[in-house]
């Protein structure tokens, strides 16, 4: 047997400042979804994700509520966890930035680059940002104003230790350009390698003073300094593998922190002698209504919520549905409880029930049929097409597109129930009946593949209408006998019975 191929993927480490909102249960999912593709492709996953909980907000945000920073983040950092849980994400590793193994990993790195002498003492000059945490180029300040947070940067005078990203600069550019770290999606390319020629090759600072940042890890050899927060937050990426795993083969991460992990990430790997990350998979921002979601108009989604209203299920479909994985998109209740009824309540699991509900009056007739070969060089011609068109999707990072892929065969089906007249088929011509019931076993059985790293449990649960209950796989083509049975509750109840049942 081949070697298993080995696949690492990470989402970013949420900063535990504010609870999860919206736009981190998309990343979650669309990472979930890599993660489960690649298991169900055979291979051997890695999957990291956790949270971030160094840096002045986080003290800032600690004292505001009256606790200590540490006990703040534990119970911030549970949050997401539990978010993650709901969410069903699947996990290999939840690594926190103030686990002691972290901390002493980021220990050893800083001394690592020292020792290569990529890291010295020097003067900074600057204005910093503390909603980026960040200090600013030009380009992200309107007198002297961040763009993102609207906020009036500091200005900074300070002595601080530099690393020499002057050096790797060029090596990362053309890792970039030459697509040896993988921009996903393609015009983001563009957007990096422009941060390149502007400013983007000077020296930046990876520590700050003590007195200004107060919780985070000093610096090895001078506790006058805490390592700069975006620092001990990308060795994440090191510290939470285990040894081997390197490289990363893809990073989910936001617009908004593209620079940090096409840049500052790629230095720091060479600089320590690690391969680099194999690529960057970047989705934008959720907007809700049409407007940045911001605690001061109230209008924050809380993914939790929406969870406890319509289940994981419904709300992962959103996000990697309805928002393209790889721009910015909307949330609206309208759009979700649309999306819902079209897609989820009256395309699929309408399939299921109608379909099932007409095989079990009629047991005789589809009597034999096996499914399984839907995915291999002798499948269908329908299955072959579709099943590349979906993989080059999710090679791509255009979840939302596999999913319409998928959607084809849900909606064809429904039509082909109609067009067949099934009902009246069944009772007249038991011949003809079967090779419908047989199209739609493969197609129904295509679904709850193609589906299950999106919808892990609704694809479960059109594999058991079918009588399949084995575990699943891409590469699995072997015969399956089909035994529909009706599923005893709807896959997706209509929203008014969710409602009530909620009472
Ligand atoms: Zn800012």
């Amino acid at each position: 047997m081949a070697e298993q191929k080995k696949f690492y993927v990470a989402t970013s480490i949420a900063y535990v400042n504010a609870p999860p909102h919206i736009g981190y249960a998309m990343e979650l999912a669309q990472a979930d979804v890599l993660a489960r593709y690649h298991r169900l492709r055979g291979d051997d996953v890695f999957f990291l994700t956790g949270t971030d909980e160094h840096g002045k907000k986080i003290a800032e945000a600690a004292a505001k509520a009256g606790m200590e920073p540490q006990a703040y983040a534990d119970k911030m950092s549970a949050r997401f966890v539990a978010l993650c849980e709901k969410l069903n994400i699947s996990y290999t590793r939840f690594i926190r930035t103030t686990d002691k193994r972290h901390v002493s990993v980021v220990e050893r790195i800083w001394k690592h680059m020292e020792e290569n002498g990529d890291i010295y003492k020097a003067m900074y000059e600057g204005r910093y940002c503390t909603g980026c945490e960040a200090f600013l180029r030009e380009a992200e300040m309107e007198d002297g104003v961040c763009r993102i947070h609207k906020k009036e940067t500091q200005a900074v005078h300070e002595e601080n230790h530099f690393f020499k990203f002057s050096k790797y600069a060029a090596r990362v550019e053309r890792a970039i350009r030459e697509d040896e770290i993988l921009i996903l999606p393609e015009f983001r390319k563009k957007e990096i390698l422009n941060l390149f020629s502007d400013e983007g090759i000077k020296d930046f600072s990876v520590s700050r003073p003590k007195e200004s940042v107060g919780w985070g890890i000093p610096v090895p050899g001078d506790d006058s300094q805490i390592i700069y927060v975006w620092i001990d937050a990308l060795m994440n990426y090191i510290s939470g593998a285990p040894q081997g795993r390197l490289p990363a083969d893809v990073h989910v991460i936001g617009k908004d922190i593209m620079r940090f992990h096409t840049m500052m990430l790629p230095a720091f790997l060479l600089s320590l002698g690690y391969p680099l990350s194999r690529s960057i998979a970047i989705h934008g921002f959720i907007l809700a209504e049409g407007q940045k979601m911001s605690k001061s108009l109230g209008n924050v989604i809380d993914p939790m919520e929406l969870i406890a209203q319509y289940g994981k299920e419904a709300v992962r479909y959103y996000v990697l549905r309805e928002i393209p994985s790889d721009d910015d998109g909307d949330f609206s209740a309208a759009r979700f409880e649309e999306r819902y009824t079209a897609d989820l309540q009256n395309g699929l699991g309408n399939l299921v029930s109608r379909v099932t509900a007409l095989a079990e009056k009629y047991p005789h007739v589809y009597e034999g049929i096996t499914v399984g070969d839907v995915f291999s060089d002798t499948a269908r011609g329908e299955f072959q097409t579709t099943y590349s068109a979906y993989n080059d999707c999710i090679r791509r990072f255009q979840l939302h597109r596999a999913l319409e892929h998928v959607w084809h065969f849900v909606d064809d089906s429904n039509a082909l129930v109609n067009e067949a007249k099934l009902w009246e088929l069944a009772e007249k011509d038991a011949e003809k009946a079967k090779a419908v019931f047989r199209t739609l076993a493969e197609n129904m059985y295509a679904v709850g593949v193609l589906l299950a790293p999106f919808l892990p449990n609704t694809a479960e649960r059109v594999l058991h209408a079918l009588g399949i209950d084995d575990a699943l796989s891409f590469t699995d083509a072997s015969k399956k006998v089909v035994r529909f049975q009706k599923p005893a509750q709807p896959l997706f109840p209509r929203l008014e019975q969710n409602l009530e049942s909620r009472k």
